[in-house]
This record gives C-alpha cells, sequence and structure tokens, in this order.
C-alpha cells in the first residue's frame, strides 16, 4: 500500500548517514545509472570509513569495496553515504550506535510535534535514509530481521532475500550462518532492481552459492504464470504469527484486496515459531562470539594498552582492556552468552539444542511450500503427491507493533527489544527470502506486511509484494 511518504517524512536530523564521501560520486552509464545509494556501515566501502557503529572500528577504512559495493558501482549506482546501524549489526532499536541512535523519520500527519521514534535496527540508518529520501536505495544486512523490521517501521520497503545468493565478501560477520545483504527502497521494483544486479555467484565468500544451486531454484517446478497475476496463487497465513500480544493491525483491507485479485487464502500451521527466538539468540550470539574474536586490538581493532600497574606484556591483558573498550555494552552482552553457549557445560543444553529447533523450523517451513525446497536436492514421492494445504507464499505482519519510541528502553527492558524481533527470525533460521512492505497505518505510524517465499523463490516473493504495495 502506498504511503504518502513525501508529505510526512522529515529528513533533517535522523542521525541516517554517517559518512559521504570525499569527493561526489562519479556518474556512470549502466542499468543504474542515476540511483544513488546509502550503504550499511558494516559493508566495506573504499572512500569512506566501516565503523559497524564500533569504537573498536573508529578508525578502519576498508582498502577494498565489498563484492555487493562494487556491483552496485559497476552497474552505474552512486553510493552516496554510509548508514548508521546498531553495533556489529546487533540490536532492533538502531540505538546501540557510537554514532547516536537513528530517528524515524515518519512525521504522521497531524502530529507535528511527536515524541522521537525508533527508525528500528539494526539497519535503521538504511531505512531511515530511504524514507527521508536522501538516498533512492539502501544497503542493509539482515540476521534476524535487521532489514524487515526497520523497512516496516519506517514505511519502505526491505527485502532479506534467500541466504547465499548475495556476496558478503567484505561484509563484517556477525553470526556466519544467518548474515544476509538485504536491500530497502521505496518501491518493490527498485528492490527487484537492484538485487538482480548483485544476485550473483561470488567466488571469494564461500558461502554464496554456486550456479547450479541457483539453476535448480529457478527451474523448480513453478505454475506458469505471471508472478503478479494473483489467480490459482495460494498464500498462507500462519497462524503462529498472530499472538494475543499482536494489536490490532489494519490489515483487512489488504487481506480483502488479495482474495479479489484472485489469491486463495488459507490459515497454516508452522509449531516450532514459538521457539525460533529463543534459539536466533543462541546460534546468533555463539556466532558473533567467534566472528568478533578477531577484535583483539592487535591483528584487528582499536588497541587500548592496560593501564599501569597490569602486567603490559601479557597479551591476555591487550586483549581484555581493548576488548572491554572497544566493544559496547551490548556487543560484550552477546558474546558472553554465545561463548557460555559453547562451553561445554552449556552445549547440549542450548547450542544443539537451538540447532534442533532450527532443523524442526526448517521442516515447518518445507512441509507448507507447494515448491520443494531446492537446497534438499529432488523432492521425494511423498512431496510430489501432496499439494493439499500447501502454499506458494506465507504473508504475516513483520512486527509486533509500530516503531516504539526513543530513547531506548531501560536495560530492564532490553528484553523488549529482543521480542521485537519474533516474527522475523524464523525466515532468518531457514534461510528463506522476506519482503517487508508498506500496508497502512496504525496510529498514523507504519505497519509492514511479510511475504516468505520458498529458498530462491524470490521471484514469487516480490510478484505478490507488488501486488501488496
Ligand atoms: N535484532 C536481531 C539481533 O540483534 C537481529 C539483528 C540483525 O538482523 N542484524 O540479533
Amino acid at each position: 500500500m502506498k504511503l504518502a511518504r513525501s508529505l510526512h517524512t522529515r529528513a533533517a536530523k535522523t542521525n541516517a548517514l554517517v559518512y559521504t564521501p570525499p569527493t561526489p560520486p562519479p556518474a556512470r552509464p549502466g542499468p543504474l545509472s542515476g540511483t544513488r545509494v546509502a550503504v550499511k556501515d558494516n559493508i566495506c566501502t573504499r572512500d569512506m570509513p566501516t565503523t559497524c557503529s564500533s569504537e573498536m572500528l573508529r578508525d578502519f577504512t576498508s582498502p577494498f569495496d565489498a563484492t555487493v559495493v562494487s556491483l552496485l558501482r559497476a552497474a552505474g549506482a552512486q553510493i552516496v553515504g554510509k548508514a548508521n546501524c546498531d553495533e556489529f549489526g546487533m540490536g532492533s532499536l538502531n540505538v546501540h550506535s557510537i554514532h547516536g541512535p537513528v530517528l524515524n523519520p515518519w512525521v504522521p500527519r497531524d502530529e507535528h510535534e511527536h515524541a522521537p521514534r525508533s527508525a528500528g535496527g539494526s539497519s535503521g540508518g538504511s531505512a531511515a535514509a530511504v524514507a527521508a529520501g536522501l538516498c533512492d536505495v539502501a544497503l542493509g544486512t539482515d540476521t534476524g530481521g535487521s532489514v524487515r523490521l526497520p523497512a516496516a517501521y519506517c514505511g519502505v520497503v526491505g527485502l532479506k532475500p534467500s541466504y547465499g545468493l548475495l556476496s558478503r565478501w567484505g561484509v563484517v560477520s556477525y553470526s556466519d550462518s544467518l548474515d544476509c545483504v538485504g536491500v530497502l527502497a521505496r518501491s518493490v521494483a527498485d528492490v527487484h532492481k537492484v538485487f538482480a544486479t548483485l544476485n550473483h555467484h561470488d567466488p571469494r565468500d564461500p558461502t554464496s552459492l554456486p550456479p547450479s544451486i541457483r539453476q535448480r531454484a529457478r527451474s523448480a517446478p513453478a505454475r506458469g504464470r505471471d508472478p503478479s497475476d494473483l489467480r490459482g496463487l495460494t498464500i498462507g497465513i500462519p497462524q503462529e504469527y498472530f499472538p494475543a500480544e499482536l494489536p490490532a493491525l489494519p490489515l483487512r483491507p489488504l487481506l480483502r484486496a488479495l482474495r479479489a485479485r484472485g489469491a486463495a487464502l488459507v490459515p497454516v500451521s508452522l509449531p516450532s515459531t514459538r521457539f525460533a527466538l529463543s534459539a536466533y539468540y543462541v546460534i546468533a550470539s555463539a556466532e558473533a562470539g567467534s566472528s568478533l574474536g578477531r577484535f583483539d586490538g592487535v591483528r584487528y581493532g582499536k588497541h587500548v594498552p592496560p593501564p599501569p600497574g597490569a602486567d603490559r606484556a601479557k597479551a591476555s591483558q591487550v586483549y581484555a582492556h581493548s576488548r572491554t573498550k572497544g566493544f559496547g555494552r551490548e556487543v560484550r552482552k552477546r558474546v558472553l552468552l554465545g561463548t557460555y553457549a559453547l562451553s561445554a557445560d552449556a552445549f547440549d543444553n542450548y547450542f544443539l539444542q537451538a540447532q534442533r529447533v532450527r532443523r524442526l523450523i526448517k521442516a515447518d517451513f518445507d512441509r507448507v511450500f507447494l515448491k520443494p525446497n531446492p537446497l534438499r536436492g529432488s523432492p521425494s514421492r511423498s512431496d510430489e503427491r501432496e499439494e493439499e494445504g500447501k502454499v506458494d507464499v506465507l504473508l504475516h505482519p513483520s512486527a509486533m507493533r509500530t516503531a516504539p519510541p526513543l530513547p531506548a528502553p531501560s536495560p530492564a527492558t532490553h528484553l523488549d527489544a529482543y521480542v521485537q524481533d519474533t516474527l522475523t527470525t524464523p525466515a532468518s533460521l531457514a534461510g528463506l527470502p522476506a519482503l517487508s512492505v508498506p500496508a497502512g497505518l496504525a496510529d498514523g505510524w507504519p505497519v509492514g506486511v511479510s511475504v516468505v517465499g520458498q529458498w530462491g523463490d524470490e521471484e514469487g516473493v516480490l510478484g505478490v509484494g507488488r501486488v501488496v504495495e
């Protein structure tokens, strides 16, 4: 649903862009020529710092561009700035940043003075920059919802592609098995164009899927119709994504419109969803503890010498001081939590258990989608036989609420921030494509709905997204 953005957004004081290039980016001919792109500050650019919003990397400028940035430049896009984010991508409200919080640029109609609200996180700067018109498109990263949540809060479109499609070479790792580069823009068509530009195998990224698997996803049996024509399309409404805590959302007109376009709407159940949030935070924190091990103040990151009196010759003292000063509170918390989950005492109960839940979540999705999962190889006979109750895509609210107010919740309510991710983490754990599209307003603030598809079915997801917007 198109929102009248130009009337209701303001660019000033969003704190969305934290660096701009020293020289104006050259205009190059190409399919994206004239497109202004902001890049999340955890994606390497050679002409601007890449700080990940962390003291640890305050002085870091990469000697190279990430593959996704090189592809954008080669297609003629202009990289106009680095976007604020939560430190190393950890957060849901974009408040954990050395650059300060990002303010949601949305101004509700008839409400000129309102308490500042969060732009969402962790790609809050990317979403706010797009919403405020500071750029046409922005790159973010989405590990557990960091593109979809801020897109929903700021009233823009945000795509988390299937895991392994867009290169992560030059993207600073948070959680290697979950991190995806995502795309934000004001229309599904713009997201689609940029996604298509970036959707290539990259031999420099070991998790980038090879052409053979991409081909399998493309040739998975489609139902032979134009994706924007909804006749014959079955959309699943997963009941677990409408928990009791969810406030009433204005989704009825959208559902009616989808039916009027010929789609069949059917309720489905994904029973393991309720364990997704806990499993996500165990896995993401465990992987973060390992990815961030490289920032020790010696090989990488800010070097903080131990204070007088400490044993300065001991490397562990340098590590401890550098990491204590270099990482913010939220990052330190995740590293400790993750390290604990991987320790001998906790491994079985936490890490292995979370991996089991992850498998159940994947199985839930595979059970409801008509398309077989191309990552599972050829479909079994039983997959082919049972079409009853299966769906092309799923549709659910992107977030548990509209943009929450700033300043950040007190430490006692930090759990509230984690709960924001309840509806986005399942698709992340399963590596599926998920698109958040603006779908109206609640109390004057944008509401997003997410379209989720089988692995590799970006075309199906974007096709339904076009009808929703
Ligand atoms: N809010 C989630 C977290 O803090 C997701 C972050 C993300 O997707 N980068 O882990």
